[in-house]
């Protein structure tokens, strides 16, 4: 690519996959501000609909409030366009919380590869159950999403077990998987992500990154 301000001097397209409470926002944001990428989270685009008001919000709420997946067909109508948009303005994107089925994996790697879009790396981040729990109850404080109580919690992590889990094995299989436990100083993730990073080219030079922002969980 080139080198314009702003531009990344190579794509990067990214998969973040995660149980809830891993970090998949804070080390997603962290890697858009790194390599320029455009940062884009299923889970807000989401609730940014539901506060809408609109049908279409009543209808992904009925889902999303009591920890369910919202089904493929909605969340690919409600998504692509943004992750199109994203690649023709910029080429690279972090993407947060998608795909999370195996469908939704097959379609998207599809579409990716009929659209010149294919992802480079997907971020595998661990943290065992329990400090999960007890970081989603924490964000539940901060920020009152009504899906992280502990209820609807319990329920996310068996859907994500169910649903989401066989993706590790999908994309390992690929060869593009980088598992990293996230049950440590976020500093050393960051070390890590880094590293892997740099090792395929994929980070911009240090004068081109953004400044560090408040971490959001
Ligand atoms: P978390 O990872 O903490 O569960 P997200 O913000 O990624 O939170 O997602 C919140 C909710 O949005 C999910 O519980 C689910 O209901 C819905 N959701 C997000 N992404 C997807 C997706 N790719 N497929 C289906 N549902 C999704």
């Amino acid at each position: 690519m080139c080198g314009l301000e702003g531009v990344p001097s190579k794509v990067v397209r990214v998969i973040m996959l995660a149980p809830p409470g891993a970090g998949k926002g804070t080390h997603g944001q962290w890697l858009t501000q790194e390599t320029g990428a455009i940062h884009i989270s299923s889970g807000d685009l989401l609730r940014e609909e539901v506060a809408s008001g609109s049908h279409l919000g009543r209808q992904l709420a009925e889902y999303t409030a009591r920890g369910d997946l919202v089904p493929d067909d909605l969340i690919f109508s409600i998504l692509m366009p943004t992750v199109i948009a994203a690649a023709r303005e910029n080429g690279g994107y972090v993407l947060d919380g998608f795909p999370r089925t195996m469908p939704q994996a097959l379609r998207a790697a599809a579409l990716g590869a009929e659209l010149g879009l294919t992802s480079d790396a997907v971020i595998y981040l661990t943290a065992p159950e329990e400090e999960l729990v007890a970081r989603v109850l924490e964000r539940a404080q901060r920020e009152g999403r009504d899906d992280d109580t502990l209820d609807v919690i319990r329920h996310r992590l068996a859907v994500y077990t169910q649903e989401t889990a066989p993706l590790v094995d999908y994309y390992r299989g690929r060869g593009i998987l980088l598992e990293l436990s996230t049950n440590r100083p976020e500093a050393e993730v960051r070390a890590d992500l880094r590293d892997w990073f740099e090792a395929r080219d994929l980070m911009r030079p240090v004068a081109e990154q953004a400044q560090p922002s408040q971490q959001t969980g």
